[in-house]
């Protein structure tokens, strides 16, 4: 079975975190491929709605935002509840705080698990009786190469992505016998908005040019020393959701540049 029956018309994706970086690029690929899709922020600002709009123009495809905090389980459940159904969940929402564990905050601590873990337990609980009415199902978890490996300062990050690949683990097996597949991505850096955001400050910091600071000090564990692309990332969610993919469950993909060979 190859690239035949790629077309996703006809389902519906709910991707959390959606309004930037990763996430849009996932729903992109998603919506480029024919599913319909629902974006997710807690923002709820004109240009959520606009982004949405934009995607249906271009792919011909329906998409809606709607504003649920990922940090709190009953707008977890509600965004499921009012997306009316989900055939693709992508659990992408994602926050970080770097500082060392004694003087790490327990409110970021607490707001950590919540949205990159707690979130995707809820999700995935609201998600399954949906998936199984209809009897096919894709869970797709952004977790991270630090889902595989650590780094220091990042406690609560690295903690709560190694949970989010082993619930991926967990739901695959409750799921194995039905047509719905969990699994894991886990990206090294990607240039989203987000880090992109981090380059002038790098760059200051250790008095370099771009070049140089990408690829000595952001990408110095990233032996290909190129970022990843969110379309790289959307392309994965898309294979994952293929009839070809059918038997790929419980487990991770890496899009690391080969961080994780190390
Ligand atoms: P980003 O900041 O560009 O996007 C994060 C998205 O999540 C935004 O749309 C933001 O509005 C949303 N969000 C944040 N908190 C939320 C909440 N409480 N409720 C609802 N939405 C919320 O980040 P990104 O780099 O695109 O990261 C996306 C995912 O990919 C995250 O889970 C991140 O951990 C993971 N990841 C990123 C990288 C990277 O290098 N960028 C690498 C590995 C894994």
């Amino acid at each position: 079975m190859g690239s035949e029956g790629m077309s996703l018309s006809g389902k519906l994706a709910v991707i959390t975190g959606s309004t930037s970086g990763i996430g849009l690029g996932i729903a992109r690929e998603l919506a480029r491929a024919g599913a319909d899709v629902v974006l997710n922020s807690y923002t709820n600002a004109a240009a959520d709605r606009e982004l949405a709009a934009g995607i249906a123009a271009e792919f011909g495809v329906s998409a809606r935002y709607l504003q649920a905090d990922m940090a709190n389980g009953a707008d977890c459940r509600a965004l499921i509840a009012k997306s009316g159904g989900c055939d693709i969940l992508v659990n992408n929402a994602g926050i970080q705080h770097v500082a060392p564990i004694e003087r790490f905050p327990d409110d970021s601590w607490n707001r950590i698990l919540a949205v990159n873990l707690s979130a995707a337990f809820h999700t995935c609980a609201a998600a399954l009786p949906f998936m199984r009415q209809r009897g096919w199902g894709r869970i797709i978890n952004v977790a991270s190469a630090h889902g595989l490996r650590a780094s220091p300062f990042k406690s609560a990050y690295v903690a709560a992505k190694h949970g989010l690949v082993g619930l991926t683990k967990t739901v695959a097996l409750e799921t194995a016998e039905e047509e719905i597949t969990c699994n894991a991505i886990c990206p090294g850096y990607v240039l989203s908005p987000l880090v992109e955001a981090q380059i002038p400050e790098q760059m200051q910091a250790h008095g370099m040019d771009r070049e140089t600071v990408i690829r000595e000090v952001m990408l110095a564990r990233q032996p290909s020393r190129r970022f990843a692309e969110v379309g790289q990332i959307g392309a994965a969610a898309v294979f994952l959701c293929s009839p070809a993919a059918g038997q790929i469950t419980g487990t991770t993909i890496s899009i690391d540049g080969g961080w994780t060979a190390q």
